[in-house]
This record gives structure tokens, sequence and C-alpha cells, in this order.
């Protein structure tokens, strides 16, 4: 009855990465390694990650007519992904900036340039497709405006999932529609606003309830997670692995949650089966690179 599993709305950039001894301060050059050129942007990376499991999938999103463009649909379609809504225009393709110490930490400049044109509109032309998916998902990466048009577009059997990152305070219309909102500890410190969260996940994920979310999920990284709805909160613990590199955890996280959730899995089952893709997502440099199939979660 669904043609699609999964579609996700939001971003698509290019990951410009330099890595270099020391990240420059103002006023300051280094040199740094040879620029690498990766897929990224939380909305491509989540329909990547979806679709390498199996689900099928559609990304709505905005790229330029431009060689980064050009990179972010060949990954979507590399992965099986439906670009048919991946639209093309003038602004440049989204870019991020990325320079990384040899300690791992990173500095990050974000241009959002054709994201920030992913428009109300634009959801409104793709109402079709909406509603032929069982889960929509999207993340703060575009504009507002826009995630608030797709919670009012949505077919009365659709689930919504939100990762709000990067996080704003959000509009009770957006927060009653998640189910679930999906949270790591800053997303829901920025989400209750300053002091309102409590000294543990569970005292978070009951105070994120309070804001109107169907269920929350909290990702706690190496610890795991947690999934709360108003019957009961439960902890799902972290698969234990060798972490090399956790960019892109979370949008495999949320990607195999959604997946999991339209097959009609519960809330704690799919968390557990997200909870193994994120663990095999940290196993291996990159974002988009770092995905399994759902071969490897079933052999981890
Ligand atoms: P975000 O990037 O949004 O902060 P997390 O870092 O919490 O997300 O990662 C998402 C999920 O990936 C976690 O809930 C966990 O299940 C899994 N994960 C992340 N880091 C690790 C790790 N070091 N070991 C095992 N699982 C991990």
């Amino acid at each position: 009855m669904y043609d699609f599993d999964l579609t996700v709305v939001g971003s698509a950039n290019a990951d410009l990465v330099i890595d270099v001894e020391r990240r420059p301060a103002a006023g300051e050059t280094v040199l740094g390694s040879d620029l690498a050129v990766h897929p990224g942007g939380k909305g491509a990376n989540q329909a990547v990650a979806a679709a390498r499991l199996g689900a099928r999938t559609a990304l709505l999103a905005r790229v330029g007519d431009d060689a980064y463009g050009r990179l972010l649909l060949d990954s979507q379609r590399a992965a099986g992904v439906d670009t048919a809504q991946v639209l093309v225009g003038k602004a440049p393709t989204g870019v991020a900036l990325i320079t990384v110490d040899p300690s791992g930490d990173n500095s990050i400049v974000v241009s959002p340039g054709a994201n920030a044109h992913l428009t109300p509109e634009d959801v409104r032309a793709a109402a079709a497709l909406l509603g032929a998916s069982k889960v929509v998902s999207t993340q703060l990466e575009i504009p507002l405006e826009t995630v608030v048009e797709v919670v009012r577009r949505l077919a009365p059997g659709t689930r919504f999932v939100l990762n709000p990152s990067p996080p704003v305070p959000l509009p009770d219309e957006v927060l009653a529609a998640a189910d679930p909102l999906i949270v790591n500890e800053h997303e829901a410190g920025v989400i209750l606003g300053d002091g309102a969260a409590g000294d543990t996940p569970e005292q978070w994920a009951k105070a994120l309830l309070e804001r109107g979310p169907r269920s929350v999920v909290v990702t706690l990284g190496g610890e795991g997670a947690l999934v709360a709805t108003r019957d009961a909160i439960t902890r799902i613990a972290a698969v234990s692995v060798d972490a090399v590199d956790t960019t892109g955890a979370g949008d495999a996280f949320t990607a195999a949650l959604g997946y999991g959730l339209g097959a009609g899995a519960t809330l704690e089952a799919a968390a557990t089966y997200a909870a193994r893709v994120g663990a095999l997502a940290v196993t291996r440099r990159g974002a988009q690179d770092s995905y399994p199939t759902a071969e490897e979660v079933d052999t981890l």
C-alpha cells in the first residue's frame, strides 16, 4: 500500500574535511592534509543509512547544479534512494568546512546554500510522496517553517520522526507530532531550555514528554539509548564495539529507528535494532561510508 518505508525531508551537504596539527586561531593560517570531500548532511545521511538497510527510501532535499550536488545525487542513487524529489536549483549545494585535529576535535563552518531554499512550497508540491510513506523523518538543517509544513501535510497513517538537530526551541505543533522525538543530551537541553532538564536522561525524557511528543528517544552515545512513552521508560543497552569514529552515528540510529517503526516494530524493538546499527557505524570512519547493510547488522 505504501511506496516508501521512509521519506527523509532534510539537508544534503558536501563535507570538506582537512586534517590539521592544530586548528587555526583568528588571523592564523595552518597547513593541513589533502582535502577529502564526502557526501553528508543529516538528511542525506539518514536516507543512505535507511536504504542500505533495505528500506524503500526517498529523499526530499535541495542541491545546487554543481559538482557537489552531483556527488550527493550519486551517493543517494548508489545506496538505492529514490531521488525524484532531490530538487536542483540555483543556490549552491550546502557545504560543511571541517578541520579535524589529531585528538579528533573538530571545527565546522556550515554554508547551508540550497538547504536554506527547501521551502514549505516544496513540501506542498511533494504531498503525494509524503502520503505514500509509512514514516517521514526530518532534522533541523532545513528551515523550521519547512518542518512545520511537513507536519501539516502528513497523511493520517504516516508516522513522524524528528531529530531536532541543530536544536532550536520548537513550536508545540511540531513537538506534538513527533513520535518519537529523538535527542541527545545537548538537544534535550536546548529544547527544554536552560536548567529545566534535571540530572538524568530519565528526567529529561519525562520533561520532554510533558512538552507534547507522543514518544521520546534519548541517545547516549556509548551508553546506548533510552525510550520513553507515557507508560514506560526503558533503557536500551549499547552494543559493545571498538569505536573508531562517531561521525554520523546519530543519523544511522535515527534512520534505522524510523525504518523499524514503519515495519511495525515496537519503539523498544526498533531502538534496540537502531542501537546495533549505530554501533556498527562507529566502528568505521566517515558517515555514509560507515553505514551497515541489514546482513551486517544480523551478524553483529
Ligand atoms: P548523536 O550523534 O546524535 O549524539 P549518539 O552519539 O548518541 O548520537 O549515537 C547514536 C547511537 O549510536 C547511540 O544511541 C548508540 O546506540 C550508538 N552508539 C554511538 N556511539 C557508540 C559507541 N561508542 N558504542 C556503541 N554504540 C554507540
